[in-house]
Order: C-alpha cells, then sequence, then structure tokens
C-alpha cells in the first residue's frame, strides 16, 4: 500500500482528553473525535505533540486549570521552547523528505496551545498560546509556513468547515500550481495555505 505522505502536527490532547487540566474534557472522554475522524477520511497521518502543560514542572498531571499569566511566571515558556525547538526540527526533516504538513492544529483557550483565543473567565480575547507563540518562532526562523488552526470543542461546524478548507487549498494550489514556494536548503516545497482563526 502507497503511504499517504500528508500530515498534521496535533496537540496532545486532541488525541487524548486525559492529560487535560482537571476539569477541562467537558467534551470529549478519550480523542477530540471530529479531528480524528477527519484525518481518517483523508488518509492524514496524525503527528501528537508533547503536552508542554503536563510536562513543565509547575503543571503535571494532576494540575489544576491556570492561565496563561500564571505560567508564564513559572516555566512553561522554557518547557515550550525546549518542545517547540525539537517539533520544528521534525517538521523541517518531514518537509525535506517531501512530506506535506497540512497544518499544526491546537487547542483554542489554552495557556499553551490556544491559537488564538484565550479567556479571562466568561471574557474571550484574542491571544497565543505560550506553545504556539514559540512553535510559531522555531517555524519562522527555519522559514517553514505552515498554517495554524485552532479547536474550539463548541464551534464544531466551524471545525468541520476549516477542516476541509485545508483540503480544497490543497486541491487548489495542485491545479493551479499557484502559491507561495519556499526554499527549504535547495529543494523548493509549497506552503502558502493560510492561516484559518476561529471568529466567534
Ligand atoms: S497544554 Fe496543550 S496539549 Fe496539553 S492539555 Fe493543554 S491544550 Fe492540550
Amino acid at each position: 500500500m502507497k503511504r499517504s505522505r500528508r500530515c498534521v502536527f496535533l496537540s496532545h490532547c486532541l488525541l487524548a482528553q486525559a492529560v487535560r487540566a482537571k476539569g477541562l474534557a467537558k467534551y470529549f472522554a478519550g480523542a477530540v473525535k471530529p479531528v480524528v475522524q477527519f484525518c481518517l477520511d483523508n488518509d492524514i497521518n496524525m503527528m501528537q505533540m508533547p503536552c508542554p502543560e503536563s510536562l513543565c514542572a509547575a503543571g503535571g498531571l494532576e494540575r489544576e486549570p491556570h492561565g496563561k499569566a500564571w505560567y508564564e511566571k513559572r516555566g512553561l515558556r522554557e518547557t515550550s521552547a525546549e518542545i517547540a525547538s525539537r517539533q520544528a526540527a521534525y517538521m523541517h526533516e518531514l518537509v525535506e523528505a517531501g512530506f506535506e504538513i497540512l497544518a499544526v492544529i491546537g487547542m483554542e483557550f489554552s495557556p499553551a496551545c490556544a491559537v488564538t483565543y484565550l479567556n479571562k473567565g466568561p471574557r474571550i480575547y484574542r491571544d497565543r498560546g505560550i506553545f504556539m507563540e514559540e512553535l510559531q518562532r522555531e517555524l519562522d526562523r527555519r522559514q517553514l509556513k505552515i498554517p495554524f488552526i485552532g479547536v474550539g470543542q463548541r464551534w464544531l461546524k466551524k471545525l468541520d468547515r476549516q477542516l476541509n478548507e485545508l483540503l480544497d487549498d490543497e486541491l487548489t494550489r495542485l491545479k493551479t500550481g499557484s502559491g507561495e514556494a519556499i526554499e527549504c536548503e535547495g529543494r523548493k516545497r509549497d506552503f502558502s495555505l493560510p492561516v484559518h482563526p476561529i471568529d466567534v
């Protein structure tokens, strides 16, 4: 069988809600099914990134929920930077080997993995999580252009649309040959997919 060379990089808890802080796994007990189903249906490899909050000394597996400012003072940025560096190196290796990374998929409202939205109590505001900031920094440093999608578990219709847009965009690029090509150590690869923020 021919191996699929398409992949997405997922926040750890999209495949394992067990690592979420206490009380936050409200919508799915295990994996976030729509994301997994999308990957299964389209033969997309699921690359699971480590969970920064679980690995951070101030976090761990039995942690209470905390916000970005709390974690900023307690080492999450350092933990995130280490993970981001390794993940970006892996992405670079995959791209070099001819794989296509369709997207990084993170978890909205997480102080580590939010892509576009965080919250303070009921107030929602635009910001990125610490890990996603560090990952973006590493990708920029390596000139890898990969879109980020944030999963809001209450916004499943939007999620479905965003995931399918990834495939539409890929198809369009294949048909038209359009899009910005980036140089990756002598090889040209096309990673011009747009960022997909979720609007509330
Ligand atoms: S830090 Fe990221 S991977 Fe870990 S539980 Fe929070 S959102 Fe999920």
